[in-house]
């Protein structure tokens, strides 16, 4: 007998009334009224099931200490950077772990069942690497965890940090990171996208660089590594994450550079959440937003996912792993309220990361993964729109998490005993 059978399900592409078995861990059907019997069934009644939720962008090292040991007064990236560099030195690897393991029982809840994670390895002990190669394991039988190995504090401008970073792989960190912008002047930066793609092109690895993470219109970092992505034939394999300085470009420079990306098959990660609240924070008014050019970047065909990027950290003090919220921010910042606009922002916390990761049996399809989230909503719009309770988390057929249903009962007279949040309506 198969181990679970779902029935009566909307798929975010539209589909209704399917049904989905699994069995072994993937999926061994999905139709309409399936024939079949399973060690449990799930009726979910018309609602949404959708492919996990997937974080392309996350500092699980530093997750969850907020306060520690001060909050960041200013709000501010640099501040941020300080108060993580005072942190780092009192880190434990127990504590790193604990919090680590914290916050994927956070994401399992949301349906959130893959992340890719930076890692600082700007500390000789690699504290942070190790502990996360520690959860990497062990939380592989629920969640993806992929790895990029970060020089926080530049590759260049700080001794040893070059040494860590190949270290760090060595080790079995999954990805090579950046962070150009950080580098002292403009010319380092670029030497320092270069010797890095060239260590991901050698060791046959993807790259997932901090770039232009300023609202400095002339941080042009993106351009240089559209150019070694091409040059050392990475195409697909290559993403620039915030990309935030775009937002202050030049029209006539974006005109150039957004088809140079495309060419040179980069993805964009933009983390509105965290974009919204760090950029900007040098104007005045007008206040700019500082995310970068999401809809013009789709429009060009760029993959572009939203990452979560922080939660309760030195740049963050909010946030609970959940990917509706960060879709929901995105969709705001860059004014993507068309329907299908909508749309794209639910993708980008669910097929396009996926991609992004590499993440394989991803999807609903025979032969998937057995690895959804029941959401109570109707479509994906919906969904964002109320931050949809995950009903149920499954991860290989087994169902590893349940939330209920958002309630409101009401006593007023004249009105019915609770809240409907989804009314009919005509789209
Ligand atoms: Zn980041």
């Amino acid at each position: 007998m198969s181990d679970l059978l779902i029935r009566n399900a909307t798929l975010p592409d539209g589909r209704t009334g399917i049904d989905i078995l699994c069995a072994g861990g993937r999926i061994a059907n999905l139709a309409p009224r399936i024939p079949a019997a399973a060690a449990r069934t799930i009726d979910a009644a018309g609602l949404l099931v959708s492919p996990p939720f997937v974080d392309a962008h996350f500092h699980m090292d530093s997750t969850l200490t907020y306060g520690m040991p001060r909050v960041n007064a200013s709000g501010t990236l640099l501040e941020g950077i300080a108060l993580w560099g005072e942190l780092k030195p009192t880190l434990t690897q127990e504590a790193i772990v604990e919090r680590a393991l914290a916050y994927c029982d956070w994401a399992v809840g949301k349906g959130l069942l893959a992340i890719r994670s930076h890692v600082d390895t700007s500390d000789a002990r690699l504290l942070a690497v190790e502990a996360l190669l520690h959860v990497r394991e062990r939380v592989k039988p629920y969640l993806d965890l992929q790895l990029v190995a970060f020089p926080q504090d530049g590759l260049l401008r700080s001794p040893g940090a070059l040494h860590n970073v190949k270290r760090a792989l060595d080790m079995g960190v999954d990805v090579v990171g950046g962070i150009p912008h950080f580098e002292r002047t403009t010319a380092d930066g670029a030497e320092s996208v270069r010797v890095l793609c060239e260590i991901a092109a050698d060791r046959a690895l993807r790259v997932d660089m901090h770039c232009d993470e300023t609202d400095d219109p002339l941080s042009r970092h993106v351009e240089t590594l559209a150019f070694q992505a091409q040059r050392l034939g990475l195409v697909g394999r290559v993403a620039g994450s915030h990309l935030t300085s775009m937002h202050s470009m030049d029209n006539d420079y974006v005109s150039k550079l957004i088809p140079l990306m495309k060419e040179a098959g980069l993805a964009a990660i933009a983390n509105p959440l965290i974009n919204i609240t760090l950029q900007g924070r040098r104007d005045s008014y007008p206040k700019r937003r500082g995310m970068t050019r999401v809809p013009e970047l789709l429009a060009a065909g760029v993959p572009v996912a939203f990452g979560h990027d922080c939660v309760m950290d030195p740049w963050y003090p909010l946030g609970s792993a959940d990917m509706l919220e960060v879709a929901s921010m995105g969709l705001h910042v860059a004014q993507m309220t068309g329907q299908d606009a909508m749309r794209r922002c639910f993708d980008a916390v669910t097929a396009t990361p996926a991609a992004i990761l590499g993440l394989d049996g991803y999807g609903l399809a025979p032969g998937c993964r057995a690895d959804m989230v029941l959401l109570e909503a109707r479509d994906p719009v919906e969904a964002i729109r109320l931050r949809a309770a995950r009903l149920a988390v499954v991860r290989g057929g087994r169902v590893i998490a349940t939330s209920g249903p958002s309630r409101a009962t009401l006593d007023l007279p004249g009105r019915p005993a609770s809240v409907d949040w989804m009314p009919s309506r005509a789209v």
